[in-house]
């Protein structure tokens, strides 16, 4: 005979209260990868560590869920941004993308001028998000981007215009998050820190938090090595528009990566590691390697900004 069984009653007293901004509280606190399984591949030294934050687990898929939240909520805290005004800004892509969600969830208006050569997953994600793009020349790179926001700042005084390449509160996130991470997560071990140049803000941030834990950690950042390159998201700097944040001293070394040497990277570390990053990840963990190949001991941490998934459309994944 079939017993009854007795069913609670579900109660739905002790749920906590619903926040319509929450998103927010998942940006930061990434985990910090260990790459030892390429490391080994690469030659370097069993008493050599290299580790990397995994910084696609942010809410909206990249390191820029950082500055993009902490440059919005300096901008509300200074009055600069009120309830129904526009961010405007130029974006490569990541930026843009943290803005349209964070404006989505605060209840703010974006306008983004972007290259028109972004890929089209990101052009993609913006739309979905309810970005309004202005496209850009392809040829002037996000330098054009850049000059095309001074306009429509110029043309729409009622903007919150966020420049983000002059904004301190950009490399200020970094320093207040990503370097305290890096510092707990290696619980102090950390002597390099590598990492590659957009606006800076990465680079310039945690640099200047890991200098005061301890002014001995050697900081090194990386640049494409030409102006027509493949890596989105970063700078040549010799060539480009200065970014106002940027310090060119801060670096104890720079270090240049070629395209095709960053494509390689990231096929082998999709097949080999199981890790499914972006080209300037790739382009970082290149630039890591250089500097642990040469050590004896040390612990080098580097940055995975995004993973692979906006840009399926490059030819190189096909290989
Ligand atoms: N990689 C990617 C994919 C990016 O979108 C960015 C930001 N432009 C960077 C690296 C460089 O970061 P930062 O702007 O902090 O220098």
């Amino acid at each position: 005979m079939l017993q009854a069984v007795q069913i609670q009653p579900v109660s739905f007293d002790n749920l906590p209260e619903f926040q319509p901004d929450s998103v927010e509280a998942q940006v930061g606190n990434t985990p910090l990868l260990n790459l030892r399984k390429l490391a080994d591949a690469a030659g370097i030294a069993p008493t050599v560590d290299v580790y990397a934050k995994a910084e696609w687990f942010n809410p909206s898929g990249s390191v820029k869920d950082r500055p993009a939240l902490n440059i919005i909520r300096s901008a509300e805290t200074l009055g600069l941004l009120r309830p129904g005004m526009t961010l405007l800004d130029s974006t490569s892509g990541n930026m843009g993308i943290a803005y349209a969600m964070l404006g989505a969830a605060r209840g703010y208006k974006v306008a983004l001028a972007l290259p028109a050569n972004a890929s089209a997953e990101r052009i993609a994600i913006l739309r979905s998000y309810g970005a309004e793009l202005v496209l850009t020349d392809p040829l002037e790179g996000s330098d054009g981007a850049i000059i095309e926001a001074r306009r429509l700042a110029g043309e729409n005084p009622d903007y919150f215009y966020a420049r983000q390449y002059d904004n301190p509160a950009n490399w200020l996130a970094h320093y207040h998050t990503t370097a305290p991470e890096i510092w707990r997560q290696t619980e102090g071990r950390v002597t390099h820190f590598v990492a590659g140049l957009g606006t800076s803000g990465t680079f310039t941030g945690t640099t200047r938090r890991l200098r005061a834990f301890n002014p001995g950690i050697e900081a090194i950042s990386m640049q494409p090595d030409s102006l027509f390159n493949g890596l989105e998201g970063l700078k040549h700097m010799p060539t480009a528009l200065k970014p106002g944040i940027y310090d060119e001293f801060s670096a104890d070394e720079n270090i240049e990566v070629r395209t095709e040497d960053a494509y390689q990277m990231a096929l082998r570390m999709a097949r080999e590691a199981g890790l499914f990053v972006g080209v300037s990840s790739a382009a970082n963990v290149v630039a890591a390697f250089a500097v642990a190949q040469r050590l004896d001991d040390g612990v080098v941490v580097t940055v995975l900004p995004d993973n692979g998934f906006k840009y399926l459309s490059d030819r190189f994944w096909k290989q």
